[in-house]
């Protein structure tokens, strides 16, 4: 009522608070989601390209959701971060995939993804040493993603975080390399142990001048500032043939397998094989 001769405010209204309600209701869900065990972890291999095989997971979270079916993470992850529920989230993350990955039968690596706001408090050096020493997982199993946001919030404590995790000899990915505006300079900044080529390049590589030059001037970037390199979001022959050619020494996506349950983990480890 209040934009009279506004038809288009009274149109948007209805729809901005269903769009409200829907939130919070979801919202309300994730806080006990936890709790009624309806998260899960779901794993995708990382094909190592010269040894052909399966080199270790990365795990990748999923909502079970009682009633709307799996709810997907580019959902439910910014939401926890704006309530803070991902701090909570984000510890079981790694002790769940710390556990897991203790059980499997050959001494893989296991990625796990964090997000910026974990970084708010110190606790995450803790959260990371507890989960290692009850899960007896040997740290450089270990894997944490990080995005290039992380780094927007220009930090000491940031860094300082970082070396803390490094110290106890757990491994630092950069994720979505390229998607920022100054992936570089982060390069420079913290040294990680890998780059991560985000899958908009590679789905462009083999048909887009741009993003094949992307593609192979990150892998031979990696290799002279001596980290590995990962393409994700790997789904035709082709492509993977063209990243084992340049020197990419990891790869993950659909052509391999999606995401999968847990439970997988055993056959995903005897089952995918490159010649
Ligand atoms: P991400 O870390 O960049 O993960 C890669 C995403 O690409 C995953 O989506 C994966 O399922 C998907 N993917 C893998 N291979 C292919 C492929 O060949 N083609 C295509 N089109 N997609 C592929 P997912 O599982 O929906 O996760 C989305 C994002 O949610 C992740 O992006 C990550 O940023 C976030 N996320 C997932 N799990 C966690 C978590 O435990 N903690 C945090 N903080 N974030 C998470
Ligand atoms: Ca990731
Ligand atoms: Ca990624
Ligand atoms: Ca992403």
């Amino acid at each position: 009522a209040k934009e009279d001769g506004r038809g288009a405010f009274r149109f948007f209204e209805p729809s901005m608070d269903e769009q409200m309600r829907a939130r919070r209701d979801l919202e309300m869900d994730l806080g006990s989601a936890l709790a009624r065990g309806e998260l899960a972890l779901f794993y995708q291999p990382l094909v190592d390209t010269e040894q052909g095989r399966v080199g270790g997971f990365e795990a990748l979270l999923r909502w079970q959701h009682p009633v709307r079916g799996t709810v997907s993470p580019a959902a439910f992850i910014p939401l926890a971060e704006e309530t803070g529920m991902i701090a909570a989230i984000g510890a079981w993350v790694i002790r769940r995939a710390c556990a897991d990955a203790a059980c499997w039968p050959l001494p893989v690596k296991v990625a796990v993804n964090l997000s910026p706001v974990q970084f708010r408090d110190r606790s995450l050096p803790r959260i990371v040493a507890e989960a290692l020493a009850e899960s007896g997982l040997d740290p450089a199993r270990l894997e944490l993603e990080i995005t290039e946001s992380l780094l927007l919030l220009d930090d000491e404590k940031v860094l300082e975080i970082l070396h803390g995790l490094r110290a106890q000899g757990v491994r630092i990915a950069m994720d979505d390399f390229g998607t920022g505006y100054s992936s570089l300079s982060y390069l420079r900044r913290f040294p990680f142990d890998k780059i991560k080529i985000d899958q908009s390049f590679v789905r462009g590589m083999m048909e887009q001048e741009d993003c094949a030059a992307i593609v192979s001037t990150v892998v031979s970037l990696g290799r002279l500032l001596g980290m590995s390199v990962n393409a994700e979001g790997v789904e035709t022959r082709e492509q993977f043939l063209a990243l084992r050619e340049q020197g990419c020494g990891e790869v993950q996506g659909y052509l391999f397998s999606p995401p999968r349950p847990a439970e997988e983990v055993v056959a995903m480890l005897g089952s995918i094989r490159q010649d």
